[in-house]
């Protein structure tokens, strides 16, 4: 009898992952597939279908056999997991011993029970063998009929159109793709899959597939009759989760597992479609591989936890761009959540806000600030009222000089199928990975689904660590002459209030005369009134016309300096009383604050030019919003100043 030490059963995705990576850290594994080929990545039956790829291209690598202790044994189902025995049993009736045991088992097509699912022509596309048959059949198939209008029917739609068969997609929901999109969004995708040629009819049930021995026809639920030769049933899956239930390992809508994705019985995990965690099961091959990481590294003893994961789909269906993150469908009904759309010929954005936090967003026909959008929801990032108003204008949340790759934080994920992130993307370009396709061999990323290659190629092209932004020199000189200025308003003494009148004397000029000491205010509130303005550079878009960010900035610092001097020239450095000294204080301290953010931007920016520091956790936020936040009392405060100067 065999004595391996971990038993892997289910070779999809997600099971040879897990057992690629036990074996990879010297644990003897033997992974049971009940599939007769070698594990192979099944996201990519979609482009095998439409011919993009041939089968040779979506094998897994690590498991093709060249590891020493990982014994693949294809074509054999697990039966029994006798749990007393520590055994698994096979249907060619070996046993199998095991320390540790991981199930991913995975799902199977789910097919209703409509009349007529058994004739020949009927197909479903979850496997290797389905989209070989499916090939098969395209060569005679004229026109087709598929059911389900989720991301696999229009798949699967796709597929038989680019061999030349007439389809039809039937949705029984208002909507295709219910789970990632909402009514605007399936519009404009059914729009766009009607463009190329695919017949798309939503809320309409199928009643009965018709024919004599073989499919002739679907009739609906609306009296309508589709004549066709071919149906493929995409209505959905359901967890392999018998061989646990027999087990006696509870179970709901998959394995039930705790965070470190064990299931009732402690040498016992439960990973990808199969598994239910914190009552959701996962139809997506991202959350998956998040969940073989955890089971591995807790068989390791690594210590790891699963806290799960927030659905995510970037993708091209059928040539058209979609982009859904978070729990939409719940979303559109969740109290307390609002939502906001922008429209453009061919666009279509929505955003979900709760608590002031992005928790979701759906985009048809291409985002460029997608990936931060995705992030934001991740970090549950704080989205301000003027980032919605300029959401709803021009349909992005961020400035769209923001939008370079290079501003991408390192927590932010670039595939959603892997889970790698920007920052180990950025580290392995940083060690020498010069193309997408050794950033793929480095760190996983674009191997799965492919939809995050161009911002790979975009990553690479910038060359690893972000560049420094114009004028970085020019902004760290001034904003330390700026910074001295200001530093010296709080550190030296006050200049005494001239006693005599003598007229030659410029402190007398200044403090005693009241006409220059109007204008020295006057001028002082202008500056400020300036500053603010060119502050809200960034956030005021008819602004972009007037000039770089980068040069006004410098502006913006230079008035600053003047100001700090003006405040000099209209107080001589003396702060007064309650509210006078309240405006002295407030406003030095957004001088300060505001040339510490200088040279916080200017030095962080340098680090980038000389490759010193990852610079991506820049210390500047700080300064920056003190001085954001010190700067909202000040209006009032100078309003009271002056009304109070005049009334008294
Ligand atoms: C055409 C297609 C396109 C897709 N596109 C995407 C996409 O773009 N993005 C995305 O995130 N997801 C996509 N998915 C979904 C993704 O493929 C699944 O989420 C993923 O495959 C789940 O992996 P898994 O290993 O948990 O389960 P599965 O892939 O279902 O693998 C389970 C394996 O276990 C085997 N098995 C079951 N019972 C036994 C047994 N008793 N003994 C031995 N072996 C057994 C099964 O035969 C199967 O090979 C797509 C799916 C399909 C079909």
């Amino acid at each position: 009898m065999p004595e391996p030490d971990i038993v892997v059963i289910g070779g999809g995705p997600v099971g040879a992952r897990a057992a690629a990576l036990l074996a990879e850290a010297g644990r003897q594994v033997t992974l049971l597939s009940l599939e007769a080929y070698q594990p192979y990545n099944r996201v990519k039956l979609t482009p095998l279908l439409s011919g993009d790829v041939q089968f040779g291209e979506i094998a897994v690598p690590q498991t093709a056999g060249q590891t020493p202790n990982l014994a693949v044994h294809t074509g054999l189902r697990a039966t029994e997991i006798d749990r007393k025995s520590r055994v698994v049993r096979t249907a060619d009736g070996q046993i199998w011993p095991f320390s540790k045991l991981v199930i991913a088992t995975g799902s199977n097509a789910f097919v209703p029970n409509i009349p007529g699912h058994d004739l020949t022509g009927v197909y479903t596309f979850r496997t290797a063998a389905d989209a070989s048959a499916l090939m098969a059949r395209s060569i005679s198939a004229r026109r087709v009929v598929v059911i389900g209008g989720g991301l696999l029917g229009l798949e699967a739609a796709r597929g038989m159109q680019r061999r030349q068969a007439e389809v039809t997609v039937i949705e029984h929901e208002g909507r295709i793709m219910p789970r990632q999109l909402d009514a605007g969004g399936g519009a404009l995708l059914a729009a766009r899959i009607e463009e190329i040629g695919v017949t798309v009819r939503t809320g309409v049930a199928v009643r009965e597939i018709a024919g004599d021995a073989r499919v002739e026809e679907v009739r609906l639920a609306d009296g309508s009759v589709l004549p066709c030769d071919t149906v493929i049933i995409c209505t959905g899956v359901r967890a392999n989760i018998d061989l646990a239930r027999a087990a006696q390992l509870p179970i709901g809508r998959g394995i039930v597992v705790d965070s470190r994705m064990r299931s009732l019985d402690p040498d016992i995990y439960a990973i990808g479609e199969c598994a239910e965690h914190d009552g959701l099961v996962h139809g997506l091959v991202g959350p998956g591989f998040e969940q073989a990481d955890v089971a591995v590294a807790d068989i390791l003893g690594q210590g790891a936890q699963y806290d799960g994961s927030i659905p995510a789909t970037k993708l091209k269906v059928i040539g058209a761009e979609v982009f859904s993150v978070g729990e939409v469908e719940q979303l559109e009904v969740r109290p307390g959540v609002t939502s906001h759309i922008w429209e453009e010929t061919g666009l279509y954005r929505r955003l979900f806000i709760q608590n002031a936090r992005v928790v979701g967003a759906i985009a048809v026909g291409g985002w460029e600030q997608a990936s931060r959008v995705q992030n934001a929801v991740q970090q549950g990032t704080l989205i301000y009222p003027w980032m919605i108003r300029r959401f709803r204008r021009h349909g992005v949340i961020w400035p769209d000089a923001d939008d370079d790759v290079t501003t991408l934080p390192d927590a932010a994920t670039v595939c959603n199928c892997t889970g790698v992130t920007c920052g180990r993307l950025r580290d392995a370009i940083a060690a020498g990975a010069t193309t997408p396709q050794a950033l793929g061999a480095a760190t996983g990323a674009g191997n799965v689904c492919g939809s995050c290659v161009p911002l790979l190629e975009e990553l690479v092209s910038a060359g690893g660590p972000p560049k420094p932004v114009r004028l970085f020199r020019g902004l760290l000189g001034l904003s330390l002459i700026a910074g001295l200025v200001a530093l010296a308003l709080a550190a030296l003494p006050r200049i005494p209030f001239p006693q005599s009148f003598d007229a030659d004397s410029l402190t007398v000029w200044l403090w005693r005369d009241n006409i220059v000491k109007q204008w020295t205010g006057f001028i002082l509130l202008g500056l400020t009134v300036a500053a603010m303005i060119i502050g809200l550079r960034k956030r005021l878009r008819f602004m972009d016309r007037l000039g770089s960010y980068d040069w006004w900035r410098m502006v913006h610092l230079a008035i600053g300096g003047l100001a700090a001097l003006g405040l000099v020239a209209h107080t001589g450095l003396r702060p007064g009383a309650n509210l006078n000294l309240a405006l002295f204080v407030v406003f030095t301290l957004t001088l300060v604050m505001g040339a510490l953010a200088g040279l916080a931007t200017g030095g962080d920016h340098s680090l980038r030019a000389r490759r010193i520091g990852t610079a991506r956790k820049p210390v500047r936020r700080i300064p920056t919003w003190v001085h954001i936040i010190a700067i909202w009392p000040l209006p009032l405060l100078l309003a009271a100043h002056v009304l109070a100067s005049y009334a008294f």
